[in-house]
């Protein structure tokens, strides 16, 4: 007698262990795991370094609240977005998260999460420029950072508008072409542009916004960590659903 109660428990109890494991989102490799993540340097109010030398942004702290709805470890590797791009490429990374808008091309490299925000692109020019649409910027210079959509968009109208591209690795050195007078403008993401005006005192300003608008996803290699994804989403809709996401961009929003 006591014998089967002893063995009906057991037997409980191991039903009970399959059935947690069973239930649990993901298997126990990716709670183990420490994924690394790549992403931009300058890009705020995305990623970049506050006054105190820390890595902050939303960005950030989007993955960092999901990874903790989630139960994922992760350590973030700020090397630039076109660098990111090529070390989710070539494995050295495992996914990245740098305001990375999700295109049709990019798609056949890389799987998104669902998009988390909405952007544009805009030019930027010298605080009193008068330069305020792509015709005045015929026979110019103007800058952009590699990779991104606003160095597409800017070759692209390039040739319709008659002026030169020249890409630069960093949002930084984009910046520092157009105030130190060597570039007529910039193209970069709208948020962006208008967060380092408003919020960090660049002395720029932007006469004009592309109508194409675009939304920023986390991305894995095409075909790998397809379990990153699901707990970005999942996480995501969690953090959106309990007011964390909200959180996170009005606290950016209002940042001095
Ligand atoms: N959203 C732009 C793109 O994906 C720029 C991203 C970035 O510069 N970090 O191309």
């Amino acid at each position: 007698m006591r014998l089967k109660k002893l063995l009906v428990l057991s037997l409980a109890a191991v039903m009970g262990l399959s059935l947690a494991a069973c239930g649990s989102k993901s298997d126990d490799s990716s709670k183990e795991k420490t994924y690394k993540i790549a992403s931009d340097t300058t890009f705020a109010p995305f990623e970049f370094e506050n006054k105190d030398g820390e890595r902050v942004g939303i960005d950030l702290e989007l993955l960092e609240a999901i990874a903790k709805e989630e139960g994922f470890k992760y350590e973030i590797d700020a090397v630039g977005f076109d660098a990111a791009m090529a070390s989710v490429e070539n494995g050295q990374s495992d996914g990245m998260i740098a305001g990375m808008s999700i295109t049709d091309e990019r798609k056949e490299k890389y799987d998104f999460s669902d998009p988390y925000y909405t952007s544009k692109v805009c030019f930027a020019t010298e605080k009193g420029s008068d330069i305020e649409k792509l015709e005045d910027l015929k026979g110019k210079n103007v800058v952009a950072k590699v990779g991104t959509v606003g160095a597409n968009y800017a070759e692209e109208m390039s040739k319709k508008y008659d002026f030169d591209v020249k890409q630069v690795e960093s949002s930084a050195m984009m910046y520092q072409e157009v105030t130190s007078g060597n570039a007529a403008a910039c193209f970069e993401d709208y948020p962006v542009m208008n967060y380092e005006i408003t919020e960090n005192g660049q002395k720029l300003e932007v006469p004009f916004i592309s109508d194409e608008g675009s939304e920023y996803g986390f991305a894995v290699l095409k075909g790998e960590n397809s379990e990153l994804i699901d707990m970005f989403n999942s996480g995501l809709k969690k953090i959106k659903d309990n007011g964390k996401y909200q959180e996170i961009i009005d606290k950016y929003a209002k940042e001095k």
